[in-house]
């Protein structure tokens, strides 16, 4: 089953891949992998490995059974892209998101070297966009080997955003998301650091959502900046569509400040 889930810029978990390694600052209190030794040592047989790379074949064609059009983040608790996971499953996936155009896929990754050896083999429909996470500036070279991806929808989680973002260069890029680290030990982040963001994003017409504040008790700080909240999102160019439509109307009527959804300078 796709799960429910409660990130602010999605609507539904697909994880046909478990389990992954640190790679950068960014992965410090991986909340993927708390979460996974929870499940393991709730004998939950999907995680009886813990955080050990391991693919599931079985939840494969779990999206082609939904027959209501979903924005899904695939591998919430991966990354799909990470070394241990065999080519031909990742074609596998692919090929399932090719299939399910009623969907919208969300795949991110802080791999994208990895993408960039794949591309050839992957087909890009319009319903699969595709973001690099970026925590600091040293990593901002993530954003290279994104645009040079054949998706049509590029995106860039900045979260957990551990410092400033001088010459964030979104040329090409359909979506910005910001956000602070929450949960145990949280890095704090800075207000100046997420309005430089936001300000880049109005002044290039890139839609922005602001996720949280974070810390360690993250529904105490809200994610309002600046007396409003951000949710835009993404025009899309597919037949989801109303799925987007749909959860930016769950976004505006839930969230407690000004949620107007905000045309674009
Ligand atoms: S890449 Fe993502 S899932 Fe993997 S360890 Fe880092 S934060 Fe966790």
């Amino acid at each position: 089953m796709g799960t429910r889930s409660g990130i602010e810029w999605t609507e539904t978990t697909w994880n046909p891949v478990s389990g992954c390694s640190k790679v950068s600052p960014g992965c410090a209190h991986c909340y993927a992998e708390r979460m996974a030794k929870r499940l393991q040592a709730m004998g939950m047989r999907k995680y009886s490995r813990g955080f050990d790379v391991t693919v599931h074949a079985d939840t494969l064609d779990e999206p082609l059974r939904w027959r209501q059009p979903r924005l899904v983040f695939v591998n919430s608790m991966s990354d799909l892209f990470h070394s241990s996971v065999p080519a031909t499953f990742v074609e596998e996936v692919f090929t399932i998101m090719n299939e399910a155009s009623q969907h919208t896929f969300q795949v991110l990754t802080k791999r994208p070297d990895r993408v960039t050896m794949l591309d050839d083999r992957l087909r890009w429909t319009p319903n699969i966009w595709l973001g690099v996470s970026i925590e600091s500036e040293p990593w901002l070279k993530r954003l290279g080997p994104l645009s040079a991806t054949g998706a049509r929808t590029k995106f860039l989680s900045l979260e957990p955003l551990l410092g400033r973002l001088p010459g964030l260069d979104l040329t090409g890029i359909d979506w910005v998301i910001a956000g602070g680290e929450s949960g145990p030990g949280a890095r704090p982040m800075q207000v100046e650091w997420v309005r430089s963001i936001r300000d880049t994003c109005v002044r290039n017409g890139v839609p922005f959502f602001f996720k949280q504040w974070g810390g360690v008790f993250k529904k105490r700080t809200g994610r309002v900046l600046d007396g409003r909240t951000w949710d835009q999102m993404p025009a899309v160019a597919v037949g989801t569509r109303d799925a987007v439509a749909y959860r930016a109307a769950a976004l505006r009527s839930s969230a407690r400040a000004p949620a107007r959804m905000p045309s674009m300078p």
